[in-house]
Formats: C-alpha cells, sequence, structure tokens
C-alpha cells in the first residue's frame, strides 16, 4: 500500500469540509491538506438531496460561511443555489484542487509513537490506500449516506404504485397530475407537500403525529435593500438573524405554552376556518424537536387551495391502490413517499483507534462539541440543532486553525483532550425526541456535566469557549512523544 503524507486530512467536501479547508487556507496557510470525499460531487447534503422544493430552512445569512457573506435577498432559498455556493465557495479559495473524488475514509488509528494517524481509504476503483497525517478532521455529517429511514409498513409488496425515498429521487418520477400520499411531518414533508402539490392531483400529507410549522417570509425585506458592496451592512444582517434566532429559541424553551398558542394561531389564521389547526399542534415542547418553516406559508396555502391535506392517523398497512389507515380512512395513492428520516451516522462510518485500541463512538465524551477524550489531533464538525449547522462549523474551524498554530510555534505535535474528573456526569450528545435521534443515540458521543466538556447550543457561548477561551484550559493537553 502507498502512503501520502498531509499536515491534515479533512474527511468529506460537503458543507463542513469545504469551509474547513477555507480556514486553513486563511489562517494555517502553512499547512498541506487533502479532502477525501466518498462520493462523485462535493456538496455533501446539498447535491444528494433532489427531491421536488429541496430548500434550507434556516436562513442563508447564518448557513453562509462567516468569510463569505450570503449576499441575495432571498433567506430561504434551493438546494441548487446553495451548491453553487459551496462550488462558488471552493473555487474562489482555491480548496476545489485539493479535494479529491470518489474516496472513502473506513479507518484511522493514531501512532502515539509517531504522532500522527494512519488512515485507510478506499479509492474509485476499489484500490486500498494509506494516507498519514498529523491532524485528522471528521467532516462527514452526520447521517448515513448508504439511505435514509425506511420503516417496514406492511403490505408494501402489494402496492401498486410507486414508493420512493427523498434521500433517493428518481430523476425520471413523473407525477404531474397524480395522487401523492407523503408519509412524514419533518422538514423534509412540509418542503415536498407544497412542491409537489404545484402539479399532482392531490398531495396528503400522512403524519402519525403533528409537527410545528411555523410560516416565515423567505425574503428578508431589509437586505433585499442593500447592495452587493455593503460588507458591514451584511454582517449587520447576519447578526440580526443569528441573534433574532437565538432569542425565539430562548422565548420557545422558556414559556412553551405561549409559544404553543402562538403557533397554533398562526396556523389558525393561515388555514382559514375551513380547515383544521390541530395538525400543527404538537403534544411535545417546542425544540424537543427540529421546527420547521414554511417559507412564505407555502404549505398552508396549498392546504387552503385544496391541493394538499393532512391526516393525522396511523398506517395499519398498504393497499393494492394506496395506504389503510387505523381508523379505518382509506388513502389512495399512485404515489407513496416515505419522508420518514435518516439514519444517523457518526464519524463519517469511520472505524478510529488510538494504537490500536478502538474508539467506540457511543462512549466518547466530548471536548467542545468537537474534539473527544484521549483522543489526540482529530476534530469533528458537528453544528447546532437549533440553529444554521454552519455556525458551529465554522466556529470549530477557527479553533483548529488556533490548535495547529499553537502546535507550530511550540514545536508540541500532539494535541489530546483529557478529563482529569472521573466523577463528571455525562449527558446525551444532543437532547432531542426525534425518532431519528433516539434510534441512533447510543451511538453518539456523550457530553460532560460543565465545560469545557459540554456541547453548547448556544452560538454566543460557543463563540467565546471557541474563538475566544485560551487554549491551556487545564483539559487541552499539548505534548510531544517520548523519546
Ligand atoms: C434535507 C436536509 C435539509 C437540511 N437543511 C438544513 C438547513 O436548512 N440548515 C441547516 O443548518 N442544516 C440543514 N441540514 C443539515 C445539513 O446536513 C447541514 O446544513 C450541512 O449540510 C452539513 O454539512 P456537512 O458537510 O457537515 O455534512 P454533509 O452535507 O452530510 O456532507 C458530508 C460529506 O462527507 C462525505 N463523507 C461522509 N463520510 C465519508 C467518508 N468516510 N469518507 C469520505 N467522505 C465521506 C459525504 O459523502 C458528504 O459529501 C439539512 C439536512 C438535510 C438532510
Amino acid at each position: 500500500m502507498a502512503t501520502e503524507h498531509f499536515d491534515v486530512l479533512i474527511v468529506g467536501a460537503g458543507l463542513s469540509g469545504v469551509g474547513a479547508a477555507c480556514h486553513l487556507r486563511m489562517k494555517a496557510k502553512d499547512r498541506s491538506f487533502v479532502i477525501l470525499e466518498a462520493r462523485e460531487r462535493l456538496g455533501g447534503t446539498w447535491d444528494l438531496f433532489r427531491y421536488p422544493g429541496m430548500r434550507s430552512d434556516s436562513d442563508m445569512y447564518t448557513l453562509a460561511y462567516d468569510f463569505r457573506p450570503w449576499r441575495e435577498a432571498r433567506a430561504i432559498v434551493d438546494g441548487p443555489s446553495i451548491l453553487r455556493y459551496l462550488q462558488d465557495t471552493a473555487r474562489e479559495f482555491g480548496v476545489d484542487r485539493h479535494i479529491r473524488l470518489g474516496w472513502r475514509v473506513t479507518r484511522a488509528d493514531w501512532s502515539t509513537a509517531e504522532a500522527l494517524w494512519r488512515v485507510e481509504a478506499q479509492g474509485p476503483d476499489g484500490r486500498l490506500l494509506q494516507f498519514t497525517c498529523g491532524f485528522l478532521y471528521l467532516c462527514g455529517g452526520y447521517y448515513s449516506y448508504r439511505g435514509g429511514h425506511d420503516p417496514a409498513i406492511p403490505g408494501r409488496e402489494r402496492f401498486g404504485g410507486r414508493i420512493v425515498h427523498p434521500q433517493d429521487w428518481p430523476e425520471d418520477l413523473d407525477y404531474a397530475g397524480r395522487r401523492i400520499v407523503v408519509i412524514g411531518s419533518g422538514a423534509t414533508a412540509v418542503t415536498l407537500v407544497p412542491a409537489l402539490a404545484e402539479t399532482a392531483a392531490h398531495v396528503t400529507m400522512l403524519q402519525r403525529s403533528p409537527s410545528y410549522v411555523v410560516p416565515r417570509p423567505a425574503t428578508d425585506a431589509r437586505a433585499a435593500k442593500l447592495s452587493p458592496g455593503q460588507g458591514l451592512a451584511w454582517r449587520l444582517v447576519r447578526w440580526r438573524h443569528l441573534l433574532l434566532q437565538q432569542w425565539y429559541y430562548r422565548v420557545a424553551r422558556h414559556d412553551p405554552q405561549a409559544f404553543k398558542t402562538r403557533v397554533a394561531d398562526l396556523a389558525r389564521q393561515q388555514l382559514g376556518p375551513d380547515h383544521e389547526a390541530r395538525h400543527f399542534v404538537p403534544s411535545y415542547d417546542p425544540w424537543d424537536q427540529r421546527l420547521c418553516i414554511a417559507p412564505d406559508a407555502d404549505l398552508f396555502r396549498a392546504i387552503r387551495t385544496g391541493q394538499a391535506s393532512v391526516v393525522t392517523d396511523v398506517i395499519e398497512t398498504f393497499t393494492e391502490t394506496g395506504i389503510r389507515l387505523a381508523s379505518g380512512q382509506e388513502l389512495a395513492a399512485d404515489i407513496v413517499v416515505t419522508a420518514t428520516g435518516l439514519e444517523l451516522e457518526v464519524f463519517g462510518g469511520v472505524t478510529l483507534s488510538v494504537d490500536g485500541r478502538p474508539v467506540e463512538p457511543g462512549e466518547a465524551l466530548g471536548y467542545k462539541g468537537m474534539m473527544f477524550e484521549g483522543v489526540p489531533n482529530l476534530a469533528s464538525a458537528f453544528g447546532y440543532t437549533n440553529a444554521s449547522w454552519t455556525l458551529k462549523a465554522d466556529l470549530i474551524a477557527d479553533f483548529v486553525c488556533r490548535v495547529l498554530n499553537r502546535m507550530r510555534r511550540t514545536g508540541l505535535r500532539q494535541c489530546t483532550p483529557r478529563n482529569r474528573d472521573p466523577a463528571m456526569g455525562r449527558r446525551p450528545w444532543i437532547d432531542f425526541t426525534s425518532g431519528y435521534v433516539q434510534r441512533a443515540i447510543h451511538l453518539l458521543p456523550q457530553q460532560g456535566a460543565r465545560a469545557p466538556w459540554r456541547a453548547h447550543q448556544n452560538y454566543l457561548k460557543d463563540l467565546y469557549a471557541l474563538k475566544l477561551a485560551p487554549l491551556n484550559d487545564g483539559a487541552l493537553e499539548f505534548s510531544n512523544p517520548a523519546p
């Protein structure tokens, strides 16, 4: 097996990997790096998902990188626009030249004696190659690319129509004039239903239980008045979105009942007297699961005009012509879309070990939500669940550059988070009750009860922890291998 060496090896060329590489280009210029990307194209999520209507549900002022502002008036945009933004960023920062497509990283072992990672990757032709690197930066996202979550619904084999999953949308699917049932009530279902309803005969959103769906303008009227040259103004727009989002989150967590009532009122206003708002009144508290956005109230408009409807019920079985529900109701369908979620996967599916000793993701203790106790020279990009992913990905990349520069300055080649308090309590990484999180919670790393072992869902706290707080915090140990 041939071996190549890089100072930094980045796994994945999605939003996090491209951003990480740009930060390296700006702040740790002298480091060599490579991005190994398993797919044939860069972009990750924004290239993979190609269902009708695919879009962001957070605003682009915060989903865009902090170093390359979003200069359009539209805040909620479609997937292809985000992909274009990522491609343009990669080109502008010369990162595209460092991406090797079709290379899946399978395992990585840290050698303490040599202070480097030995990384194994499989290339497009099945060839295995070994890389070594001083720092391993995992940017493989948080879900499996092999396929989405597909629950075993009885009677599937007798259904005469077509069943599709949004993660694997068939290019040739002609749904114009068809009756469609979309199973699910998460962000994907809420996005798909109005988009499909534009040409379908009818779309039914079939949900087991309601989600919070909040109507929101797709365009920021203030940003629309700015010209692209106004750099400071764009920063202010970004901060306004960032702070408002954090404020709404705090308010919703502080007084869930008031938030619930407000969301139900909004749904009632949007739907009018002929449609039931109960389909938009969840039993859980706001932000126990991710909130869904309806840009310009598109979902409510589709329901109001009769192009779409919502049914809250439990599926009994597929039939030859559709789906039968526990209530006895039958939904006729030509196409069924299973918008039933993702399969979570950590570390991009890479098997990690330190000196041959396996790192079990489910037992790993996170440091600042991005490194792991006892695992040297490794960071993982994991964004926020209550705000734009990029906000945290940017902060993590900045922290990694600080660590790399410190190592270069001091000549110390190892940087390892060490927890010196064995009695410190542990908590789940994410406190969401969503099915896709609960199904995989045992596979996710844990966070500690206090800083720096907490994984904050709070940008301002992280801004301090990752960008401003000193690196010598008593937990991050810089060292060299024993001679
Ligand atoms: C439908 C959908 C809509 C979303 N909308 C929003 C939103 O509006 N706002 C928001 O903040 N977040 C949103 N998210 C979350 C979204 O995933 C993040 O915004 C962001 O795209 C994550 O970027 P990433 O680079 O970390 O991961 P990904 O986008 O998943 O990219 C990971 C990349 O790493 C590659 N990779 C993985 N494992 C390996 C390996 N072992 N070897 C080599 N390459 C590997 C993958 O092929 C992929 O290209 C959404 C997610 C989905 C699924």
